[in-house]
């Protein structure tokens, strides 16, 4: 039977890439673990005057390269296991792309659509006061994840603040500008990811004139993909959000798709009135499409040993964290589709993050433009040093991305002596 358990599969992954660099068992044996996992009830005082307690973790996975960083998810589906897998990979992440930085990950299990927004300001102080011992710039440094957003960013930072009795912007990132954020921050994911994508065409030798797209995911990552795409030349022609999706042969109308969610409509709505073929999609159906390019930009275990043999599309980039299991990874090599793994695919909103902290301890901003032109540089670079290791060694991409970032990490831990 296969897993769907995300640390079982990140596990996996970690020991195909040590196999390939024969990694000390020791090393092994720290990495799988989490130096430290706290987990903590948090009390809420809902609407009503009732008070609900909601579980929260917090991965520390491994900070021999810096402060542990990583993302907060509030999501239903979060689990001790889930926390430590995006923990283990948010590692590899910030060492795949050489931040100095360690990997953490945090998350509530709730769901945060049926909270008021008074409910969730006081989900995310509690979060923070259970837990700000643990956390700060020097330690340990949250940000967004899946449903966790600036707004939530800004109230965990200001009850720290008065937790602590002073400025620290250093402590979390994807914050509003108007309190320390960074210029990109918001869309730092997708254009990471584009700019992957762009180097992984040209190295595959694809032309982007009449390529086609299917993305899965309309929040942060997917929508702001979405946009780009059809910014430069690809035609996305399938969209999902968790609900479910809408095809159109002829190329979605990104703008419209949005304001169709933005006012509470389901996206197959958008085929009202369209020509050509168009149709309300399952998220099933959308990752089958015949499309050049399929973008998982949801959750994990999307793309499985079950429907992995019925993918068409010759590229997949990783816009989500874990969306593909390992049976999965090892079919769509065997087919010779090139999977651009969530570790290099995403890492451009870590990277800004770690730009944010930057100009937080400089107390310096920079333009947006500089933003990007540095997170251009980093996302160019390490895809290229991935898909050499991936051809010196004739391995998947992943694995290749997980034995550039294994390199590093285990060269800090080893001059630290652990
Ligand atoms: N949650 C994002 C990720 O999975 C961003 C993490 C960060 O910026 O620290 O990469």
């Amino acid at each position: 039977m296969e897993s769907t358990n995300a640390f079982t599969n990140a596990l996996a992954q970690l020991t195909k890439a040590a196999a390939v660099i024969k990694l000390e068992p020791a090393m092994y044996q720290r990495l799988a673990l989490p130096q430290r996992f706290l987990a903590v009830a948090i009390p809420v005082t809902m609407d009503d005057g009732s008070v609900r307690v909601f579980h929260g973790f917090r991965s520390q996975y491994n900070n021999a390269r810096g402060p542990f960083k990583g993302g907060i998810r509030f999501h239903p589906a979060v689990s001790e296991d889930e926390v430590k897998a995006l923990s283990l990979w948010m590692t590899m992440k910030c060492a795949v792309v050489g931040l100095p930085l360690g990997g953490g990950k945090g998350g509530i299990i709730v769901n945060p659509k049926e909270l008021s927004t008074g409910e969730l300001e006081r989900l995310s102080r509690g979060y923070i006061r259970a837990l700000y011992r643990y956390l700060g710039p020097d330690q340990d440094v949250p940000a967004p994840d899946v449903y966790t957003t600036p707004q939530i960013m800004a109230w965990i930072l200001d009850e720290y603040e008065h937790l602590v009795g002073h400025h620290a912007p250093g402590l979390i990132t994807g914050k509003p500008l108007a309190i320390g954020g960074s210029a990109g921050r918001g869309t730092a994911t997708a254009q990471g990811g584009f700019f992957v994508l762009d180097e992984a065409m040209k190295k595959m030798g694809k032309k982007v004139a009449g390529t086609t797209v299917a993305v899965q995911g309309f929040g942060n990552a997917g929508s702001n993909m979405v946009d780009l795409l059809a910014a430069h030349g690809y035609k996305v022609v399938a969209i999902s959000d968790s609900r479910g999706g809408v095809y159109h042969e002829a190329g979605i109308d990104s703008k419209q798709l949005q304001e169709l969610k933005n006012n509470g409509m389901s996206l197959e709505s958008y085929c009202s009135g369209k020509a050509g073929a168009c149709r309300a999609i399952t998220n099933q159906e959308l990752l089958e499409l015949p499309v050049d390019v399929l973008v998982p930009a949801a959750l994990e275990n999307q793309i499985t040993a079950e429907n992995a043999p019925r993918i068409k599309a010759s590229l997949v980039l990783e816009l989500a964290n874990g969306p593909t299991t390992p049976e999965a990874d090892e079919i769509l090599f065997t087919n010779g589709t090139k999977v651009v793994p969530d570790i290099l695919a995403n890492a451009g909103g870590v990277t800004v993050s770690y730009f944010e902290q930057v100009q937080n301890a400089a107390n310096y901003y920079w333009p947006e433009a500089e933003v990007m032109s540095k997170l251009k540089a980093i996302m160019v670079e390490s895809c290229s040093a991935v898909w050499k290791v991936q051809e010196e060694h004739n391995i998947t991409l992943r694995t290749a991305a997980h034995v550039v970032a294994l390199r590093r990490v285990t060269e800090a831990m080893a001059v630290r002596g652990i």
